[in-house]
């Protein structure tokens, strides 16, 4: 399990101190389509059910949605 590059104790949302950093993965979908993202680590509130993701997360996020996909295409075109 790595290291969160945030430092959160307290849910932003709710103000729990139970919040935590967990690792599994992400479900989602973009337009109807549902996506996967495996071993996604981010802080999981368990009283309110917040997500908050760090950079790394969001880049994993960004790697596997299809909401992205255009920007990839874009890139492997140079
Ligand atoms: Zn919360």
């Amino acid at each position: 399990m790595g290291k969160p590059l945030l430092n959160i104790t307290r849910c932003p949302t709710c103000g729990s101190k139970r919040i935590q950093w967990v690792r599994r993965n992400w479900r989602d979908d973009f337009q109807g389509k549902p996506y996967v993202v495996p071993n996604l680590e981010f802080y999981e509130c368990p009283d309110c059910g917040e997500h908050i993701y760090d950079r790394d997360a969001m880049r994993k996020i960004e790697a596997h949605s299809p909401a992205y996909a255009k920007s990839r295409a874009q890139k492997k075109s140079a």
